[in-house]
């Protein structure tokens, strides 16, 4: 039997994911849709419930506001559920655990006490946008260039050739190959791959990326864009 060209599944990228910004105060949407654009989010910000409601369908996830002008964004939550299982982040100040729970029993998927870092925020977005888009995960086995990646035995191969990768040199390998010549940025690696916890040294990922060059044996596979992040280079 001919060998067929390997099957790759559709990956969607940060910018396939459209955010919708619930958000009356300009003072917060403002940077946050900044932030988030700067991450690679397509994002469209609203400043009221009823508003929201009616772009709730062509959001991939929404970023939802408790206290807003027209009605309380719990309300917004509540009527949400009864049309879609689009997935929704509660953003508020209200911090208390109770106010917490209701949220999560409304149908949130998460929730975001302010004030919070841009970090936190894109990292809960994308832990939460894995969890509701199946779409989203790699494909299993992954050809680029000579590179061979079985994600579901963590095996590299090279020209048939086993890698002895560690762990955290197989995530970052994995990562950068669901997009090829996409460039991710050490913020995304630390984040995806460290995790968004890590307040270590963000050298330790150039370390990882020496280590994983010499084992691929080819250098330029994976390619530094300076004061930026690495790719893989396009096959
Ligand atoms: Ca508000």
């Amino acid at each position: 039997m001919a060998k067929s060209p390997a099957h790759e599944a559709p990956v969607v990228h940060a910018g396939d994911v459209h955010l919708l910004v619930v958000e009356d105060d300009d003072s917060i949407a403002e940077p946050m849709v900044e932030g988030l654009e700067r991450a690679g989010f397509t994002v469209q910000r609203v400043a009221t419930g009823s508003a929201a409601l009616a772009a709730l369908s062509t959001a991939n996830l929404v970023l939802l506001d408790l206290g807003l002008p027209d009605m309380d964004g719990s309300e917004v939550c509540r009527r949400a559920r009864a049309t879609s299982d689009v997935p929704i982040i509660i953003v508020s100040a209200r911090g208390d655990e109770s106010e917490r729970v209701l949220g999560l029993e409304l149908g949130a998927d998460d929730y975001l006490v302010k004030p919070f870092g841009m970090r936190e925020l894109v990292a809960r977005v994308r832990a939460v946008s894995r969890r509701g888009m199946p779409a989203n995960d790699a494909p299993a086995t992954q050809r680029v260039d000579a590179v061979e990646i079985d994600r579901r035995t963590r095996r590299v191969t090279v020209e048939g050739a086993e890698l002895a990768l560690s762990p955290k040199e197989f995530d970052l390998l994995s990562l950068l190959a669901e997009d090829p010549g996409a460039v991710v940025s050490r913020q995304q690696i630390m984040d995806e791959v460290w995790d968004s916890h890590w307040y270590g040294p963000t050298k330790t990922l150039d370390v990882h990326i020496a280590s994983l060059r010499k084992k691929l044996g080819d250098p330029g596979f994976i390619e530094t864009v300076r004061s930026v992040g690495f790719r893989l280079r396009h096959p």
